[in-house]
């Protein structure tokens, strides 16, 4: 499509995250922790303090009047949030230490608050006392604010947004998206990120359309602009003209009838030419998206991500509160089956309450199991709340980022725990409840025939196998070419994994975005792989390209793939399969 017809020529090019086409007024989020850094001069001093005493002046006015207002609608703990906020605004030694700060370095504003709230940061979230742990995420709304008054940018509230608006950010965070109206949001767009980020997984859960990695587009435009969001080929237009709008909007229809045509075969069953049939589940990450796994004709539900009941809030979700969603989430998928991760803090999801720093639970830091292993105080109550629900539905449990036997042995153990404590206080749970490991760390597929022996089922987490096996960080924008999911020894290790899990009579997975990919599904599907776990909206593309094929010829090409040396050549063949077989899927698909 010529777009260059528009006015001002401002179109983006990114990495389109999920398909569609979106038109529509934008909402933009500023990270408030990107700030101007200059240095001032001496005599400026005395007027940056003020600067910065009236910003804090506005946050102190500001968080009194919501405090007040939550007392008047009776909703205390609320209140109580923005009172600890005030209270750190009083706190002469945070507040002297960002003037002392203004002065001694001859940092602006924003830098010095940004600093000083880093260093606090750093301190509190270092303690072994909960509660100075807990302050640390009032320390850094503190910062937001203070950053916001004086950079003059308003945060606005997400959960109260009240039309349909395309969402603009740096980047988006769980703690972001998690208070998001997502009913109101028709797409996003990013400045960075990769196919696998937290904005891209959402947006295809949500099916609305995204692009990420379009560089500036923050800063190129203000809340209110229209802009023509192109999620399948990962295009902004901004500022578009009439034409523009015209035939993006006979796009739209396009893709429209496109959607329409694969619902249709949302009731029918997802086998091969040749008589083969494979399981299609859905990745979940809120329980609201029930809707949409049985929209689209899931087979239930291969991963539930439970990061969510623990980010974007200031405490721990109780197991009361775990176990009803759980049980809920269970009962609404019976008879089919709920495959429950257990929490994978850490990577690029972050609960800032637990006190874990960024470097600490970095990718390959204290995350997922290993936090859990750690904290058996957050593990225990969450295998206890799985274990209760699963008397309600067709529970299973997986543990993420298992990297060995041991590691394996050590989660077994709490489970066993959990089970020993229930039974002793007479609540029921399924004692038959099946176990099984991810495999997402080369030592885990290198050593799959011992962990074979001792769980129900592998699912293959290939967003981490990618980044572990290529130690390409999946959330750098700067390498992310080198995440590449053709690589020879990808292939070769979600490969072996499928071999062993079957020597050993076990059924085997694919969770991670592969799965969902049409230009993986004629090879893994060649592989032998049992069962695709994927966003719900993309299982009936997924599923009409199992129905085009045999399994014979998924096994040919496989066959031939593995023989190659080079990701480009794979990837050349892999395209020109799927594009011989289903063009229409590689225009408007994933
Ligand atoms: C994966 O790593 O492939 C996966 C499914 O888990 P997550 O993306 O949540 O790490
Ligand atoms: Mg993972």
């Amino acid at each position: 499509m010529n777009e260059n017809i528009n006015n001002h020529n401002d179109i983006l090019n990114g990495t389109p995250a999920s398909p569609g086409i979106a038109i529509g007024s934008v909402f933009i989020i500023h990270d408030e922790l990107h700030v101007p850094r200059y240095s001032i001069s001496e005599w400026t001093v005395k007027s940056e303090i003020e600067r910065f005493n009236l910003a804090a002046e506005q946050v102190k006015t500001k968080l009194s009047e919501i405090s007040v207002q939550l007392v008047n609608n009776l909703y205390q703990n609320g209140a109580g949030i923005f009172q600890a906020h005030l209270m750190i605004l009083e706190d002469r030694v945070f507040i002297d230490r960002i003037r002392h700060a203004i002065e001694s370095n001859l940092s602006n504003a924003e830098a010095a608050v940004l600093d000083v709230g880093e260093e606090f940061l750093h301190v509190f979230s270092q303690s072994d006392d909960l509660y100075l742990r807990d302050k640390a995420v009032d320390i850094r709304d503190i910062v937001k604010h203070l950053i916001s008054s004086l950079t003059g940018r308003e945060r606005l509230d997400l959960s109260e947004l009240k039309e349909e608006v395309i969402v603009v950010a740096h980047d988006l965070t769980p703690s972001d998206t998690v208070l998001m109206r997502k009913d109101r949001i028709i797409a996003f767009a990013t400045d960075v990120g990769s196919r696998i980020s937290h904005t891209a997984i959402l947006a295809r859960s949500l099916g609305i359309p995204a692009a990420v990695g379009l560089g500036a587009i923050t800063a190129q435009l203000k809340t209110g602009d229209l802009i023509i969001l192109d999620g399948t080929h990962g295009k902004a237009i901004l500022h578009p003209n009439e034409e523009n709008i015209r035939n993006y909007q006979l796009e739209q229809e396009k893709f429209r009838a496109f959607a329409e045509s694969l619902h249709r075969l949302k009731e029918l069953p997802v086998i091969t030419l040749d008589g083969h049939v494979k399981k299609l589940s859905a990745n979940i990450e809120f329980p609201d998206e029930i809707y949409a796994v049985k929209r689209h004709g899931a087979q239930g539900i291969g991963l539930y991500r439970t990061e969510y009941f623990y980010v974007g809030r200031d405490n721990l979700p109780s197991e009361d509160e775990l176990f009803e969603d759980y049980k809920e989430v269970a009962q609404q998928i019976a008879p089919e089956a709920v495959i429950i991760r257990t929490l994978d803090l850490g990577g690029d999801k972050f609960a800032s309450y637990l006190g874990i720093s960024h470097a600490v639970g970095s990718m390959m830091g204290l995350r997922a199991i290993r936090l859990c292993l750690k904290y058996q105080d957050i593990f225990l109550p969450q295998l206890r709340a799985i274990l209760r629900a699963s008397v309600y539905g067709n529970i299973k449990i997986m543990f993420p980022m298992i990297s060995g036997i041991e590691e394996l042995r050590q989660a077994k153990k709490v489970l066993g725990k959990a089970k020993q404590q229930l039974t002793d206080d007479g609540v029921p749970f399924d004692p038959k409840m099946e176990v099984g490991a991810m495999i997402e760390i080369p030592s885990a597929a290198m050593t799959a025939d011992i962990l074979a022996k001792e769980v129900d089922f592998f699912s293959i987490g290939t967003n981490d196998l990618i980044q572990y096996s290529l130690a390409a960080d999946r959330a750098n924008e700067e390498i992310a070419e080198l995440f590449e999911p053709f690589h020879p020894a990808v292939l070769r290790f979600i490969q072996h994994v499928i071999n062993v899990a079957h020597g050993n009579g076990i059924g085997v997975g694919l969770c991670g975005e592969m799965a969902g990919d049409p230009v993986f599904t004629m090879l893994l599907l060649g592989m032998g792989l049992d069962e695709f776990s994927m966003s719900p909206q993309v299982i009936p593309e997924i599923k009409r390209i199992i129905r085009a094929i045999t399994l014979k010829e998924a096994q040919e090409l496989t066959r031939e793939i593995m023989t190659l040396s080079t990701a480009w050549e794979i990837e050349q063949r892999v395209y020109e399969e799927a594009q011989k077989r289903l063009p229409e899927l590689l225009d408007w698909g994933q």
